[in-house]
């Protein structure tokens, strides 16, 4: 099986993430114990899943079977709003790493700010009461805007290393991509694919780069991202797709191609709003 090594992204804090991984939601347990041990062995190392899509175990159990030795991946895992508090977030990784069967993840994020609760400054501070223990190797955040990143300097003093955010080639979030580059946050992209968008992967300039390049549409646009410097965790349970979307490191996008697959932005149409969802 051919096996290709994902180049890593630095962290602030003396890490580095995979800059490609495998998103693990909408996965059940029996599903990510199937297709984890296969995803290892085409090369996969970073594995991104969280409390809320109840895959932990799953996870957990397809690592073991893949039998790599644990410093060798990189698990990040999430926790929900309930959690938001800085006893609550060591709590909520406890249980975290009891379900995936390890003792310390790679990357905590908050995963989503749930401002009207508006606890994520304690939830925040929980994470880094938490790496300062070892059991989280790097402190993030998910689903945070500007306003919800400046809070967290002005009452913390500390920004994430990374923010994951919805970002693909029709939603390209210029405000945070630029806050991020700013303060020396790794952008990392969830919904790489547009979750198989067909607006996405059949537009034209996706299509014309795959042909120029002998690559399928979902490679393109993979690309597209960690050309950028992105750290990206698309979704596959299909072996054929899982090896594709891994094989973006061989080739580049020109200028003009990169620019081209950047104008299918949206200004923010289908872009979920923090303030109105979140768990
Ligand atoms: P996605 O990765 O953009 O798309 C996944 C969909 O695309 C699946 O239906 C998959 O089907 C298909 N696909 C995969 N590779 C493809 C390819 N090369 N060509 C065509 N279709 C392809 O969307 P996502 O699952 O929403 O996001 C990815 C990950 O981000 C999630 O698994 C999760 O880990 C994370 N996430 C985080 C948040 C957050 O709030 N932080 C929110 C949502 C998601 P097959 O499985 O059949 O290949």
């Amino acid at each position: 099986m051919s096996h290709v090594v994902s180049p890593t992204v630095p962290l602030r804090h003396g890490s580095a993430v995979p800059a490609l991984g495998l998103g693990t939601w909408p996965m059940d347990d029996n599903t990510a114990e199937r297709v984890v041990p296969l995803a290892v062995d085409l090369g996969y190392r970073l594995f991104d899943t969280a409390e809320n899509y109840r895959n932990e175990r799953g996870v957990g159990a397809g690592l073991r079977a893949a039998g790599v030795p644990r410093d060798h991946l990189f698990v990040t895992t999430k926790f929900n709003a309930k959690w938001h508090g800085r006893d609550l977030a060591r709590q909520a990784l406890e249980d975290s790493l009891e379900r995936l069967g390890i003792d310390y993840v790679d990357l905590l994020l908050v995963h989503w700010p749930n401002p009207a609760q508006d606890r994520y400054v304690e939830a925040w501070q929980g994470v880094l009461d938490l790496r300062a223990t070892g059991r989280v190797r790097a402190a993030g955040v998910s689903n945070f805007t500007p306003t919800h990143l400046d809070r967290l300097a002005t009452e913390t003093g500390e920004l994430p290393e990374l923010n994951q955010i919805q970002l693909c080639p029709t939603a390209v979030r210029s405000e945070t991509v630029a806050y991020h580059a700013e303060h020396g946050i790794v952008t990392q992209s969830w919904s790489p694919l547009g979750r198989a968008d067909a607006a996405l992967l059949a537009a034209d300039a996706v299509v014309e780069a795959a042909r120029r390049h002998d690559r399928t549409p979902g490679q393109i646009v993979l690309r597209w991202h960690v050309q950028q410097g992105y750290s990206t965790v698309p979704k596959s349970s299909d072996p054929q797709r899982l090896a594709q979307n891994l094989a973006v490191f061989d080739f580049a996008l020109t200028d003009d191609e990169m620019q081209a697959i950047g104008a299918l932005d949206r200004g923010g149409e289908g872009v979920v709003d923090p303030h109105e969802f979140g768990h």
